[in-house]
């Protein structure tokens, strides 16, 4: 990693942590050596994870966690938030800065909060206050029974267009499993079957036939780029609000590769996003937005958050001042670069992508001409070191559970500073295991979706050469907690 601070300042910082940890509960101690140990050795291609500096993790773990301080920064209901407003305002400076937002919320915990704190902006927005204004009064507690209850009527009778799960959008987007799903109703935009990209056209013609109040952008495993300036055309055009959930790419959109029409923040109304993903900071979310929604994202906490996590915020801020530095846009430009290798690396060896390859920092293996499920894919090559995640593909036949799809990221490899050439080395491991694996009978006979045979010594060829790649690149070289 480029921002290392001298070597034994960082290790002394982290052992002395754990030697005070270790006095109260000596097994909590060893499972946080262990999980350094376990990303140090483990190539680790999962699209949503990345590697935080050590400041940015060491910002985590202080007294600052011991503050209630719902509200906002200067408006608080707790006293003594002095140093929280400090770190409060400091991040949601950098984000407006980094981002070129007009309001930064930097409290939701995650990104699913993030979205909730979102979706509910818009409702207060664009259902709560119209009803207020009716009524006469200033707050819900003013209104009469008989309003309110309409109020919670319309509420839940709001629409939303979002992006369908198996071309890669998320649960939160409207779908049934999550709360979102319960309170719109959501309707989903796909990709075409074809050629797999999104069709503009037809998210069109599904916002002018169901006029939605709030159209979603955004994706967890979708390779290519969007387009949000033709999505904001036609939000406008049905009277939605844009709201692009930024959770994957942030760091993109922070390092100047996402630019111009690719860029949501000056497109959407709402960006939503995560901070540990390609942003590289502390595990959390964030609401980015203009003016006219600031003061409802600000009501977030207490209205679906529960107390921010002030620890959380610095790390975010310091994170943020990390993704401001011009070394950031170099790292983001890197894990496309790298993304573009290891897709490059794939089709040369016959692997099939959904596609056809990438433009930002992920891969879509579609592992259906390998023979395998998604599920029996991603098992062998955890046998072999390499830790990915099954995803479902568009018209996914074996569904969202074993999947038929391997989807790959760059983030965290880019940031131990591997490059194209290693990219590359890794695109023949992972067709080497999916090479040699082959699925297995259920135990009473009979397919299986999950079980597979990868023959032991492939297995321990490929985790003992991804091991040599990484002992090159080594994470937290200066790190050393012996
Ligand atoms: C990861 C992700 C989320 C959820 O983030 P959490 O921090 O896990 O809550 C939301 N939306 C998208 C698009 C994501 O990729």
């Amino acid at each position: 990693m480029a921002e290392q601070p001298s070597t034994s300042t960082v290790s002394t910082a982290f052992r002395s942590a754990l030697d005070v940890i270790r006095e109260v509960e000596p097994r909590v101690a060893d499972a946080i050596a262990a999980e350094v140990a376990d990303q140090r050795e483990m190539l680790k291609l999962i699209a949503s994870e990345n590697y935080a500096s050590p400041a940015t993790l060491l910002a985590m773990g202080n007294w600052l966690s011991d503050k209630y301080a719902e509200g906002t920064v200067g408006r608080r209901f707790y006293a003594g938030c002095r140093n929280v407003d400090t770190v409060e305002s400091l991040a949601a400076e950098h984000a407006r800065s980094v981002f070129g937002a007009a309001h930064a919320y930097v409290q939701p915990h995650s990104g699913i909060d993030a979205n909730l704190v979102a979706f509910w902006a818009v409702l207060s927005q664009r259902v709560e206050s119209p009803a207020l204004e009716k009524a006469g009064v200033r707050q819900v507690n003013e209104l009469s029974e008989q309003d309110w209850a309409q109020l919670r009527a319309d509420f839940g009778n709001q629409r939303m267009l979002g992006m369908s799960l198996d071309a890669g959008g998320h649960l939160t987007h409207g779908f049934r499993p999550n709360i979102s799903g319960k309170m719109f109703d959501q309707r989903s935009y796909g990709t075409d079957p074809v050629t797999g990209l999104l069709d503009y056209d037809a998210v069109r013609a599904a916002a002018r036939e169901f006029r939605p109040l709030i159209i979603v952008a955004g994706y967890s495993a979708y390779p290519r780029l969007v387009n949000f300036r033709l999505m904001r055309e036609i939000a406008d055009e049905v009277g939605a609000t844009l709201m692009v959930d930024m959770a994957h790419f942030a760091g993109l959109v922070a390092g100047k590769v996402l630019t111009g029409d690719f860029d949501p923040v000056p497109h959407a109304q709402i960006v939503t996003t995560t901070t540990h993903k390609s942003l590289r900071g502390p595990r959390g979310g964030m609401v980015l937005c203009d003016d006219s929604l600031a003061e409802h994202v600000d009501r977030g906490c207490p209205m679906v958050l529960g107390g921010p996590l002030p620890h959380v915020m610095a790390a975010k801020a310091v994170a943020l001042a990390e993704a401001a530095r011009p070394e950031f846009g170099t790292y983001a430009q890197a894990v496309v670069d790298n993304a573009k290798a290891l897709a490059e690396g794939l089709l040369t060896r016959g692997a099939k992508l959904v596609t056809g390859g990438t433009d930002n920092h992920l891969v879509l293996i579609d592992v259906s001409s390998y023979g395998l499920t998604g599920r029996q894919a991603e098992a062998a090559l955890l046998d072999a070191g390499i830790v990915t995640n099954r995803n479902a593909v568009p018209q996914d036949p074996n569904g969202a559970w074993y999947t038929t799809g391997i989807r790959i990221g760059t983030p965290a490899l880019t940031t131990r500073g591997l490059g194209p050439a290693e990219m590359d080395e890794i695109a023949g491991l992972i067709d080497t295991v999916l090479d040699g694996t082959s699925p297995a009978a259920a135990a009473k006979g009979g397919t299986s979706k999950a079980n597979y045979v990868l023959d032991a010594s492939i297995a321990d060829q490929v985790s003992r050469r991804a091991a040599d790649l990484l002992a090159g690149f080594p994470l937290y070289p200066t790190l050393d907690l012996q």
